[in-house]
C-alpha cells in the first residue's frame, strides 16, 4: 500500500477527539459528585471509622431525600432485615414496591425482598400472597422454597407436597422426594389419629412411592399394626428398615422386642436384634440389645456381648456399658463378681465415664448444628427434614478417631 500524505492530517484529528472525550468524562464525573449529597460522604466516613449505626442513619437520610437511589434502598432494606429491624426493612421495601417509576425487574426484586421481611416477621399470609406473585418469574425457585417453608410452618401438607413436587428436578434442590415422603408421613399420622386408617395406609404407600427408603413410613405403619394387635405384621414392617437404611435399626429394635414379647417369642426377638447388631454395629442399637440381653439372659451374657462389641468397635460409651455390666454381675458368679476396692474403683470409673458420655451423647443436626437428646425427623431449630444422622455425636467422633486399617 502506498503512503498517502493526507494520513498525516488524520493523526492530529484523533488526538483532538481523544482530548475532547476525556474532558467530557471529567465534566460528567464532576457533575455526578456534585449531585451526591453531603450525607452520603458522611455515611462513608462513619463506615470507614467503623461506626455502622451512624453510617446507616446517614444513608437512610440520603435514601429519604433522594428517591432515585434505588440500589441504596435495596441495600438498606436487606441490611435492616439482617439486623432484625423488620419494621424499617418493610417500610423501605414497601416504598420500592409502591413506586410507579421502577422497571418490572426492580419491582419484582422489591416484592421478593418484602416477602422475606414478612416471612421473618412471621406474617405468613402476607408473605404467601407476595410469593405467589413471583411464580413464573426469575424469582420462582426462591419463591417456591419460601412457600414450602410457609406451608410446612402452617402444617398445610397438601400445599407443601404440591410445592415440593413443583421444585423437583430443579438445580440446587436437595432431595425433594425425601421431603415429600416426610410430608406424606405427617398427613398419614394425622389421618390415623383422626380415625381414617385406610386413608393413612394409602398415604404411607404414597410416601414409599416417593421415597422407597423412607424409614419413617415403615416405622409409623408398624406402630399402627402393633396398636391394632397385629404384632407379626408390625415386626415385618419394622424389619423392612434393614433394607431401607440399616443405620436406623436402633429406632425399631425396642419396638421389635416388645412385639415379640407380646407374642411370647421374646427369645426370637432377641436373636433377631442380636443378628442386626452383629451386622450393623452401632451404640444405640447396642444399648437396646444389651438391655434385652440383661432382661432375658442375665448380666453375664450381657457382659460377654458388650465385651465383644468393645473389642470390635472401641468407644467410650461401649466401655461405660461394659463397666455397668461388670457391676451387674451377681455374687454367685464368683469369678466375675467385683468385690471391695475393685468394685469401688469400677463404680468411680463408670460414673466419671457416664458424665462424659452423656454430655456428648446427642444427635447433631447436619444443617444447623442443633443438639438434641432424642432423634428428630424434622430439626426443631432449622426445620430441615432428616438432617440428623442416625448416629450420636459421640459415636461419629469415635469413628473419626479410629485409625484406618
Ligand atoms: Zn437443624
Amino acid at each position: 500500500m502506498e503512503f498517502q500524505f493526507y494520513w498525516l492530517l488524520v493523526l492530529p484529528l484523533f488526538f483532538a477527539l481523544g482530548w475532547v472525550a476525556a474532558r467530557l468524562d471529567i465534566r460528567q464525573l464532576l457533575t455526578e459528585s456534585r449531585t451526591l449529597p453531603a450525607a452520603y460522604f458522611k455515611g462513608l466516613n462513619f463506615l470507614l471509622n467503623e461506626q455502622p449505626d451512624q453510617a446507616i442513619e446517614a444513608f437512610t437520610e440520603v435514601a429519604r431525600s433522594h428517591q432515585q437511589t434505588t440500589e441504596l434502598h435495596f441495600a438498606l432494606g436487606s441490611l435492616f432485615r439482617r439486623r432484625g429491624e423488620l419494621d424499617r426493612a418493610t417500610r423501605m421495601h414497601q416504598a420500592l414496591v409502591d413506586r410507579s417509576d421502577l422497571g418490572s425487574d426492580q419491582r419484582l426484586a422489591a416484592v421478593h425482598e418484602l416477602a422475606q421481611d414478612y416471612l421473618k416477621a412471621g406474617l405468613l399470609d402476607r408473605a404467601e400472597t407476595l410469593l405467589e406473585e413471583l411464580r413464573g418469574t426469575e424469582y420462582q425457585e426462591s419463591a417456591l422454597r419460601f412457600l414450602r417453608e410457609i406451608y410446612v410452618a402452617e402444617k398445610n401438607w397438601d400445599k407443601a407436597i404440591a410445592t415440593a413436587r413443583a421444585m423437583a428436578g430443579r438445580p440446587g434442590i436437595d432431595a425433594p422426594e425425601r421431603e415429600i415422603a416426610n410430608y406424606l408421613c405427617e398427613v398419614a399420622a394425622l389421618d390415623y389419629v383422626q380415625g381414617r386408617e385406610n386413608e393413612a395406609d394409602r398415604k404411607i404407600a404414597e410416601a414409599l412411592q416417593a421415597n422407597r427408603r423412607c424409614v419413617r413410613a415403615s416405622i409409623l405403619q408398624g406402630e399402627w399394626r402393633a396398636r391394632e394387635g397385629h404384632h407379626r405384621a408390625a415386626i415385618d414392617l419394622w424389619s423392612r428398615v434393614e433394607q431401607q437404611n440399616a443405620d436406623y435399626l436402633f429406632l425399631v429394635a425396642g419396638l421389635v422386642m416388645e412385639a415379640h414379647r407380646q407374642l411370647d417369642h421374646a427369645q426370637d426377638g432377641l436373636r433377631l436384634i442380636q443378628a442386626w447388631l452383629e451386622r450393623y454395629p452401632g451404640l444405640d442399637l447396642l444399648a437396646q440389645v444389651y438391655q434385652a440381653t440383661v432382661d432375658l439372659q442375665g448380666p453375664a451374657a450381657a457382659l460377654s456381648l458388650v465385651r465383644n462389641e468393645l473389642h470390635r468397635t472401641p468407644s467410650l460409651p461401649a466401655l461405660e456399658k461394659y463397666l455397668e455390666a461388670r457391676l451387674l454381675v451377681p455374687a454367685d458368679q464368683s469369678e466375675l463378681f467385683l468385690r471391695g476396692d475393685e468394685r469401688t474403683d469400677v463404680e468411680l470409673m463408670r460414673s466419671l465415664l457416664q458424665r462424659q458420655v452423656s454430655r456428648q451423647s446427642v444427635f447433631l443436626c447436619r444443617s444447623c448444628g442443633f443438639k438434641a437428646r432424642k432423634f428428630h425427623w424434622h430439626c426443631p431449630a432449622c426445620g430441615q427434614w432428616e438432617s440428623y444422622p442416625p448416629r450420636r455425636h459421640v459415636e461419629i467422633d469415635d469413628l473419626s478417631q479410629t485409625p484406618s486399617m
